[in-house]
């Protein structure tokens, strides 16, 4: 059984969201505050969060920072709530790592199919276990673990589908859309800047390596041979 952990200062809404979980089977934890709802993560290491935007506290934003940065909690998926009309919240949302959103008022089964798309792409694929090395960059696909010139390099799931991606297909080019449908899934309703935001993210995190992924002007990306 999942464990999904819902970090939400409207109540109504929290027990909303929280019946309707188990009522589709999941173990359901709550938090209605920035600051225990960070504890509670630490400590129950749920297999997805639902973290709102705007929480007393801390902001949701800040939270996903910190989980996203800390080995233990990286891997957890991410899904933030944001307010209508943030849009600028839609981009940060992404820019702090998070795996999806869902802007409010949000229909029950619109969060269910995220909840699900988010979790099947971030499950661990355990047929593929292998270990790919390009230049200074190394791949264990069994691990989940990269590394650039021998130093570990902490990635969010999303970040590493991407960089798999790219790797498995080195010295051919992909389209953003192809990208957008392998990594985010056939049904992910989104624009492909999310793509571009994600592959900044990944240069800067990948260091020296980072070079290793080639922008193609007008297409999409392509990572080098060696
Ligand atoms: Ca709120």
């Amino acid at each position: 059984m999942k464990t999904i952990l819902i970090i939400e200062d409207e109540r109504d809404l929290l027990d909303l969201i929280a019946f309707n979980l188990e009522r589709e089977g999941y173990r359901v934890e709550t938090a209605v505050d920035g600051t225990t709802g960070l504890e509670a993560a630490r400590r129950t290491l749920p297999d997805l969060i639902i973290l709102d935007l705007m929480l007393p506290g801390m902001l949701g934003t800040e939270i996903c920072k910190i989980l996203k940065k800390t080995e233990k909690t990286s891997r957890i998926p991410i899904i933030m709530l944001t307010a209508k009309g943030e849009e600028i919240d839609r981009v940060v949302g992404f820019e702090v790592g998070a795996d999806d959103y869902v802007v409010k008022p949000f229909s029950n089964r619109e969060l269910m199919l995220r909840i699900k798309a988010v979790l099947r792409r971030t499950e661990p694929d355990k047929e593929r276990d292998k270990i790919i090395t390009i230049g200074s960059l190394s791949i264990d696909t069994g691990a989940h673990t990269v590394t650039s010139d021998g130093e570990e390099i902490l990635l969010t799931t999303t970040e590493y589908k991407l960089l798999l991606n790219l790797a498995e297909r080195a010295g051919r080019v992909q389209n953003r859309d192809l990208l957008l449908k392998n990594v985010w899934g056939y049904n992910y309703i989104g624009d492909t800047r999310t793509v571009d935001t994600h592959i900044t993210r990944l240069r800067t995190k990948l260091g020296a390596s980072g070079d290793l992924i080639k922008t193609v002007r007008g297409f999409g990306y392509k990572m080098e041979n060696s």
